[in-house]
C-alpha cells in the first residue's frame, strides 16, 4: 500500500484537523485518541509519511520509540492508570484503520475491561481535560 498524504494523521499534523495534542518534538506527534478504549487512549506517530512498520525507515521507528519511551510513564502517571497497553496494528487485516503509522498507549486500570476501540466518540470537555492533564504531568 502506498501512503496516502490525506489520511486523516496527516491532516490532524498540518492543523488541518482539530486534535487534543499531548507532545510534539523534531520526528513524532502525540494526540488523544477521540474514540479511547480507556481514559487517556494517547497515538503517537511519527512526522515521516509511512503507512506502518512494514515501511518505516528503521532510523524513524527508533525515533518512533523514543517518543512512546518517554511518554508512556508520563500517561500512566498523569491517569493514575495501574499499568499501560502499547498496540500498533499493520493493514486493515490486522486491525489497521489509519495508514499513518502509529502506537497506542493505552491505560489500564485493574479490573476494568477495555471498550471497544475506534467505536464510540469521547466527550470532548473530558478529552480536553484528560489531555490538559497529561500535558501538565509531562511539563512538571
Ligand atoms: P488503528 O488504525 O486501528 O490502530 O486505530 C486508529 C485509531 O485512530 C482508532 O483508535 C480511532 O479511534 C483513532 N482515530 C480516528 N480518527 C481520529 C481522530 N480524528 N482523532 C483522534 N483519533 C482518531
Amino acid at each position: 500500500m502506498s501512503y496516502d498524504p490525506d489520511n486523516i494523521f496527516a491532516k490532524i499534523m498540518r492543523g488541518e484537523i482539530p486534535c487534543h495534542k499531548i507532545y510534539e518534538d523534531a520526528h513524532n506527534f502525540a494526540f488523544l485518541d477521540i474514540m479511547p478504549r480507556a481514559p487517556g487512549h494517547t497515538l503517537v506517530i511519527p512526522k515521516t509519511p509511512a503507512v506502518n512498520l512494514l515501511d518505516i525507515a528503521p532510523d524513524d521507528l527508533c525515533e518512533l520509540m523514543r517518543a512512546v519511551h518517554k511518554l508512556a510513564p508520563v500517561v500512566k502517571q498523569a491517569m493514575g492508570a495501574d499499568g499501560l497497553m502499547i498496540q500498533q496494528f499493520n493493514e486493515a487485516a490486522a486491525g489497521q484503520m489509519v495508514f499513518h503509522i502509529h502506537f497506542h498507549i493505552v491505560p489500564r486500570y485493574a479490573g476494568t475491561p477495555l471498550k471497544a476501540g475506534g467505536q464510540v466518540m469521547e466527550d470532548d470537555a473530558l478529552l480536553q481535560a484528560h489531555a490538559a492533564k497529561i500535558r501538565e504531568a509531562l511539563a512538571g
